[in-house]
């Protein structure tokens, strides 16, 4: 059966097809199969005028070294093939990938301080360490928070940024980007796409200058490596790379090796857990003891709920579901926002952004649909309110 996924294409190749080549077309002809691991952190030059010339050009423009690497807080060539294949994915021009999610949203807000632009838009929710780096100010900016139609007034000669995720972690609420995109006017509009991954969503297609993800969940695909990335446009991305250079967020190769195998997985994945998802959902739904459940419109593996018992003992009575924070891992996670993920974002903020105390976020994996749900039946049996107390209560 065509699924949109598959002729979801980008400049010639369908999107699973790139999932797979894209970082490694120079490989066959090398006579290699699997990429090479490069860890030097130098590289040797006997002509160090040529190397002056090549550090000038990086300085200019922060475009790519041509010629063989200098140093490995300038560029690694197995990172490098990560974020060729991931910039494709995305259909933009390049990608620049960081230590962490973190990392990465750390570099674009003093990209755009180191040009005096230091205030940022953002709609809430955002996973909620990115909340805090805005609202806390820990890099200098300054935040205003607004909902998507309030986006346009609340730009100001130094907006340098306006930074919306979709699906939003934890509510999986969701966006209209091109909307967004079109109320920005020419500030660049950062979409976290952590949670759709570019086979559901690619919001440069949308209009979104920056594609940041946290490549710690569905790109590496394992719950073994942690990065971030962004994907933009080529001018972006030098000012992204310059940035890198001097603060040295860098993404280590071997963690570069592991995405870009995790890559080449993803359009499976996502489809598959998405499918168990969207099941689970439906059955959650439907079921008295859940208040309420979240899933977005686009699909997704990610599914919230609310539930009329005791959400802790929900997470206390999983046996399979692992109870963890991070998700996009080939097993099904579940944690409770308001006490981990969104912990450090003010309560009455946390709540006024919709994430209730009573949510519980599930990352489904690649297990079975019906011992998924077995898992959760028994969890969500254990969570309720005892008949006898719940009549003393009254
Ligand atoms: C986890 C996450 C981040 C932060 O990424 P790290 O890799 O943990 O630094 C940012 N955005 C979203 C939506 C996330 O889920």
């Amino acid at each position: 059966m065509e699924t949109p996924v598959d002729t979801h294409r980008t400049a010639t190749r369908a999107l699973a097809t790139e999932a797979v080549h894209a970082g490694r077309d120079d490989l066959a002809r090398q006579g290699l199969h699997a990429p090479p691991i490069d860890l030097s952190t130098t590289y040797p030059s006997y002509d160090s005028r040529a190397e002056a010339a090549r550090i000038d050009a990086f300085a200019a423009t922060g475009a790519e070294l041509e010629g063989p690497p200098v140093y490995a807080r300038l560029g690694n060539p197995t990172v490098a093939r990560f974020e060729t294949a991931l910039a494709r994915l995305e259909g933009t021009e390049a990608a620049v990938a960081f230590a962490s999610g973190m990392a990465a949203l750390s570099a674009v807000l003093l990209a755009r301080a180191s040009m005096g632009l230091r205030h940022v838009v953002a709609v809430r929710p955002l996973y909620g360490c990115s909340d805090h780096l805005l609202t806390a100010g820990v890099l200098g900016s300054e935040v205003t928070w607004t909902d998507p139609a309030g986006i346009a007034d609340a730009l100001r000669a130094d907006t340098g940024l306006v930074m919306v995720e979709s699906p939003a972690n934890p509510t999986l609420a969701e966006v209209d980007l091109r909307a967004v995109a079109h109320a920005c006017g020419s500030v660049p509009l950062l979409a976290d796409n952590t949670f759709a991954t570019p086979v559901l969503q690619r919001p440069a297609e949308q209009g979104a200058r920056l594609v940041l993800h946290s490549a710690t969940k569905y790109l590496g695909g394992h719950g073994d490596v942690m990065a971030g990335v962004v994907a933009c446009d080529e001018e972006f991305a030098g000012r992204l790379r310059q940035v890198r250079f001097a603060t040295g967020g860098v993404l280590h190769p071997l963690a570069g090796y592991l995405l870009l195998r995790g890559l080449s997985t993803l359009p499976v994945r996502v489809r598959a857990a998405s499918a168990t998802a969207a099941e689970l959902a439906r059955r959650l739904a439907a079921d008295p003891r859940v208040a309420r459940v979240h899933y977005p419109r686009i699909g997704g593996a990610m599914v919230a709920f609310e539930t009329h018992g005791d959400p802790h003992a929900v997470i206390s009575g999983v046996r399979l579901i692992t109870p963890a924070v991070s998700l996009g891992s080939v097993d099904t996670l579940i944690q409770h926002p308001a006490s981990i993920s969104h912990r450090i974002v003010d309560a009455d903020d946390r709540r006024g952004a919709g994430v209730s105390d009573r949510l519980l976020r599930m990352s489904v994996g690649l297990e079975d649909v019906e011992d998924l749900w077995a898992d959760l039946d028994q969890a969500l049996a254990g969570a309720q309110v005892p008949a006898e107390a719940a009549s003393a209560a009254r």
